[in-house]
């Protein structure tokens, strides 16, 4: 059979597995309101939880710098693509996450796979969340240590684990911060008393609670008041821009740059990102009362939606999956949304577990209460032309 024969039965299988995924068109800037292929639709999936992606000082910045370093950073942080941005921005990262350095990757998925790919060794294990981000499982397939997976936040399956485990040299426990796909907050108090007590470091990718957990938006670090080995993040959640970064120690951010291929081998992001990032993040510090706002509006949603009558899943965070359960049904009802001009695209298999297929809602500060009513209203609607609630 020829290449692109062989490439269309493949995609035909994923087709009849309802798992056909195809790209979607933006029209405007990332807001609650935009354009999608040429529709009007209130977006209620986005990262964009503090509003900045288009926040309109950031922009400013960004655009200065622009005009005076260029649209590209021309080489690697090694080489060429080094400027005095990147390091006021890791300076500011540094201050934000009470951290000694930070290092700037280019996108939080290559933070990932670097450090876990460069840090723990032969000999080593890795002790990892089994819903832990896509990146966190890539970069534990690219390390030269074990991995073993522990069941999601349970602390006594993790502690059995680290049992298990303690003729390896080092081990290291790996944890998203707030998952992605389930809103749960890692019970980082508690995952940081085991590693004290089995002598196990922490790695902790805080990619959605960045900006949006912890007093001054420094992430469920501050949340729990901890501190762990290794924080993982990326600026393109809450921080509204692009790349990833990893702070702690100043010998851990050394080892990374001498290390980290990922780091190492990658072309720098662009000055004016750098700048924008450092513009999101004094906004940040000073968005308390937003913050707090977001979470009120997490709070309405999700006793709305449980009244109804649906099964949500996750903390108090502002990722709110609804779930949906067959994978079918679970297109059918975004499909729904859509029409009604609402967009939460439905999270399949193999992104979640079968059978757990679901809408995964995400609330923003700039959705009006007008927006969430509808929302409101149109999940009521849908439920029950689905006979899914009463
Ligand atoms: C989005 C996300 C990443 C990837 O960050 P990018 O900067 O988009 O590459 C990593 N980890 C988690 C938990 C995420 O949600």
């Amino acid at each position: 059979m020829n290449f692109d024969g062989w490439l269309s039965r493949q995609l035909d299988k994923t087709k009849e597995s309802g798992l056909y995924r195809k790209l979607r068109t933006m029209n405007t800037a990332p807001r609650p309101e935009m354009s999608i292929d040429g529709q009007r639709q209130i977006v209620f999936s986005s990262n964009n939880y503090l509003g900045l992606a288009n926040n309109k000082r950031m922009v400013y910045v960004a655009g200065t710098v622009l005009h005076d370093f260029g649209v590209g950073s021309s080489g690697s942080r090694l080489t060429t693509g080094n400027s005095e941005w990147h390091e006021k921005l890791e300076e500011r990262i540094a201050s934000f996450k009470q951290t000694e350095a930070a290092l700037l990757f280019s996108s939080g998925y290559l933070a990932n796979v670097g450090v876990l790919s460069s840090l723990p060794e032969k000999g080593d294990v890795l002790l990892s969340d089994q819903l832990n981000h896509a990146s966190i499982i890539d970069g534990c397939r690219l390390s030269k240590a074990d991995t073993v997976i522990y069941k999601h936040v349970d602390m006594d399956d993790l502690e059995g684990k680290l049992k298990e485990t303690e003729s390896y040299l080092r081990r290291f426990i790996v944890t998203d911060g707030v998952f992605s796909m389930d809103g749960t907050i890692a019970p980082l108090d508690k995952i940081m008393s085991l590693a004290k007590r089995y002598h196990a470091f922490v790695i902790v990718d805080d990619a959605h609670a960045t900006g949006v957990l912890g007093d001054n938006g420094r992430g469920t670090s501050e949340y729990f008041g901890v501190f762990p080995d290794v924080v993982i993040g990326t600026l393109s959640k809450a921080i509204g821009t692009e790349g990833g970064f990893v702070a702690g120690s100043k010998v851990l951010i050394d080892f990374l740059l001498n290390h980290a291929r990922t780091f190492i081998f990658q072309t720098a992001i662009p000055p004016s990102i750098c700048a924008a990032s450092y513009a999101a993040l004094e906004i940040i510090e000073q968005s308390k009362e937003k913050r707090q706002l977001l979470l009120l509006k997490v709070k309405q949603i999700k006793t709305s939606l449980e009244e109804m009558g649906y099964t949500v899943k996750g903390d108090h965070t502002p990722i709110i999956p609804v779930i949906i359960e067959d994978t079918q049904k679970a297109v059918t009802f975004a499909n729904r949304l859509q029409e009604k001009g609402i967009y939460a695209p439905a999270i399949r298999p193999p992104t979640v577990a079968i059978g757990e297929s679901r809408i995964r809602l995400t609330v923003t500060t700039d959705h009006t209460s007008k927006e969430i009513d509808y929302l409101l209203e149109t999940f009521n609607l849908i439920g029950k032309e689905l006979n899914m609630i009463k």
